[in-house]
């Protein structure tokens, strides 16, 4: 009896085992499905807010959609760089050479007379579009060459070349086909577009070819997201912010030859990337960024300089000196009090900033002394005025080295 009772305790218990096992092997694989529907999801969702970000004012109202996309997923082998390169113009073949840079994207002209085009930058995005309109046929993906290191490319950009990414778009309007090429690249280039018989050469200049100084300047927060406020947000950080970059812009372009570019220069949004990424592509000489600071006790106060340690070199004007120019001339100028410099790796701008980049935690809107100072528009002008002068002194810096 004892002996039968404990048979089928055990037979119970091994059922339970198998159930269990069975429970556990479907759990998991579910599980595993789920996650790779979770990743696709969120690639998808990736992929669809960059284009929308990337292409706000290039997309043109139109109600017919023939697209022409790429299709050609391969390598270019050399015979066949060689092939195209012979095929590209027989007639033409001195003036194309004398005229194509080592930095350049050539189209194929279409079909069409009083063919017009039209090029245009989005910067942040590194994107270059070109727009041909009143063709008689849809231009074709594989008519776009690019020149970069003595090697011609063309079909799917490949890795080395400076073209990351292009679409060629064509559709039907009342006055023909209009076709555009939207490009992508490794940084921002200044478009120069040159027309040729059978071709449009698009040369693409580096900012600092075309621009002998470049400052990028950048006012925190902005649009959806104000920042730090005072008095119920009456008084906001995106926009104190923004009046110090208009001030220092104005500065700068009324009495310098630098050129300045701005993230925002109106309360709208800006993700940090984008503000990170047009310092970088258009690699800038200085990066600036505007703030106010906030603490819970009331008592805190004063201006605050975050650096990149990381940046330069001892031996070079780095992010760290420039602070140490803003924060002397800052501190001076409006009576602050010095909170020094601090070396913010975890701050996305100044990590990822490979010029002197500097984050002006200007003063305390939480503080009521700092507060009437950062709502006194004298005060705030007196502060543009002290970075401007920071400026001056890092380009005589940075032309002794
Ligand atoms: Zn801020």
């Amino acid at each position: 009896m004892k002996e039968e009772q404990f048979l089928r305790r055990v037979a119970g218990y091994s059922f339970a085992v198998m159930l269990l096992t069975i429970c556990l092997t479907f759990a998991l694989r579910y599980k595993e499905e789920y996650n790779i529907v979770m990743q696709e999801r969120d690639a998808t969702a990736q992929e669809e807010l960059l284009y929308v970000e990337a292409t706000p004012t290039i997309l043109p109202e139109v109600t017919v959609y023939p697209v022409e996309q790429m299709t050609m997923d391969r390598h270019n082998t050399e015979e066949e760089v060689w092939e195209v390169w012979q095929m590209i113009s027989p007639e033409n073949m001195d003036v194309l050479m004398e005229q194509v840079s080592d930095r350049c994207v050539i189209i194929e002209k279409p079909v069409g007379t009083g063919v017009t085009w039209e090029v245009k930058e989005n910067l942040p995005c590194y994107q270059i579009s070109f727009t041909l309109r009143g063709a008689k046929e849809n231009l074709h993906a594989a008519s776009v060459f690019r020149m970069w290191d003595n090697l011609m490319y063309f079909g799917l950009p490949e890795a080395e070349e400076l073209l990351k990414n292009f679409s060629v778009l064509s559709y039907e309007e009342e006055n023909g086909v209009t076709s555009e090429v939207i490009m992508t690249f490794d940084k921002c280039y200044v478009p120069e577009v040159a027309e040729q018989e059978e071709y449009y050469i698009i040369h693409l200049k580096k900012y600092s070819e075309v621009y002998d100084k470049i400052v990028v300047l950048d006012a925190g927060h902005g649009g959806k997201d104000p920042g730090a406020g005072a008095e119920n947000y009456r008084v906001k950080e995106s926009d104190i912010a923004l009046k110090l970059l208009l001030e220092l812009k104005s500065l700068l372009e009324e009495n310098t030859d630098i050129n300045v570019f701005c993230t925002r220069t109106e309360d709208v949004y800006a993700t940090l990337q984008e503000r990170a990424d047009l310092a970088l592509g258009l690699e800038a000489d200085l990066f600036i960024s505007w703030h106010c600071n906030a603490a819970e006790s009331k008592s805190r106060a004063g201006t605050e300089i975050i650096y990149n340690a990381l940046q330069g070199t001892e031996d070079t004007f780095n992010s760290k000196a420039f602070a140490k120019l803003c924060l002397e001339n800052l501190t001076t100028a409006l009576g602050t009090k010095n909170r020094g410099l601090s070396d913010r790796q975890d701050l996305h701008i100044v990590r990822r900033a490979t010029m002197p980049v500097v984050l002006v935690e200007t003063a305390y809107l939480s503080n009521a002394k700092d507060l009437e100072l950062l709502k006194d528009e004298e005060k705030l002008k007196a502060a543009a005025h002290a970075v401007y002068e920071a400026v001056l002194t890092a380009y005589e810096r940075m032309e002794e080295n």
